[in-house]
């Protein structure tokens, strides 16, 4: 008001108002002036927050929450938080971890499918985010970061690619792709990230880039995402849910012990999912994680009429395991130097012995 009546104008450009922070269970407004004799009992400083979770998680609760409303709060509340925050911090670890042989200047290989579709995802994210912190929505950067951590990439990506980062030798061209893919979900997550969770943002980022601060970076641009892959993936995914309640009877009727000694046929008459298998058959055996899968046109019966498949057979496979991956494969047995082991890990393990060599 002294701005206006002096210079004609407030002192700031823009102004965000929030609502009383409320007890959870009285929704009567917690603030310092109702502390103390009569009044609330309960802690109302931020330092006691800060000193029992951490900045980080108080920044993280103050995102979390619809501050246009009263928000109630509780202690309870916020400890559950920690729970989101690991994740979110786990996430950077196992990315962090999986880059530490990474060559940026390697010669990118073509990303596969999964990689595309990861990507995609996380373009999709990165608009969701940059669109949110212009309006202030910080409740929606949360939700968006959240969900891409603990689905996509945790649930998803991340244990997809396990096998090919762990288990092809060290240059092959999907373990690759999967690095840069990798690096570039790491580097536009944890920029998008910086504004809440400043102090781990600025960790994780030091251990990627020694030396620079991720708080003089600029957010990832936005742009279109890959509609064409997320649509295919929708197939997929739906593909991979069926897949898997099927594999869990399988085990629970004793079938198959586990999930890698069995063969998938799947019959459906999805367009999408059999042009995918025409073209790309050992990318969805592994985004299935599975040893062993077939696809074959057939139509769906009324009943399956909603399922991605109209139907999935389940056997046990005859080839042996790798002792390696534990992929079951034929040619297990055929190299006579390493017996136990399929054709991709002689590959790696060969390699390996070259490069001490
Ligand atoms: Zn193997």
């Amino acid at each position: 008001m002294t701005s206006v009546a002096l210079n004609g104008k407030a002192p700031y450009k823009t102004v965000l108002t929030h609502g009383f922070v409320v007890d959870v269970d009285t929704r009567q407004k917690i603030s310092k002036s109702n502390q103390g004799a009569g009044g609330y009992q309960k802690p109302t400083e931020a330092d006691h927050f800060v000193k029992t979770y951490g900045a980080d998680i108080v920044r993280l609760w103050a995102s979390s929450v619809q501050f246009t409303d009263d928000v109630p709060f509780s202690e309870e509340i916020f400890a559950r938080l920690t729970d989101t925050y690991r994740r979110i911090r786990n996430t950077l670890r196992i990315l962090l971890a999986n880059l530490s042989d990474y060559d940026a200047t390697a010669t990118v290989a073509e990303p596969t499918l999964i990689d595309r579709w990861i990507l995609a995802r996380l373009q999709e994210t990165v608009n969701t985010c940059r669109k949110a912190y212009e309006e202030l929505s910080f409740q929606k950067v949360y939700q968006a970061i959240n969900q891409f951590c603990a689905v996509e990439l945790s649930s998803i990506y991340v244990d997809v690619t396990k096998d090919r980062l762990y288990c092809d030798k060290v240059d092959s061209p999907r373990r690759l792709a999967t690095q840069a893919t990798m690096a570039k979900v790491f580097g536009d997550l944890v920029r998008l990230l910086a504004p809440i969770l400043a102090f781990t943002a600025e960790e994780a980022w030091g251990h990627y880039r020694p030396g620079s601060l991720v708080h003089l970076e600029l957010f990832p641009k936005e742009k279109a995402s890959d509609q064409e892959i997320l649509a295919q993936f929708e197939s997929l995914l739906h593909l991979r849910g069926e897949v898997s309640q099927a594999l869990e009877k399988a085990q629970r009727d004793g079938v198959i012990a586990n999930p890698l000694e069995a063969t998938v046929h799947v019959v459906t008459d999805d367009p999408v999912l059999l042009a995918a298998a025409r073209e790309r058959l050992p990318e969805i055996e592994e985004l299935l994680i599975l040893s062993n899968f077939t696809i074959t046109e057939g139509n769906k019966s009324s009943s399956t009429e909603k399922s991605a498949a109209a139907s999935i057979t389940i056997g046990k496979t005859e080839a042996a395991k790798c002792e390696r991956c534990w992929r079951h494969r034929e040619e297990v047995g055929a190299h006579a130097e390493h017996p136990t082991l399929c054709g991709r890990c002689v590959e790696a393990v060969e390699s390996l012995g070259s490069a001490t060599a």
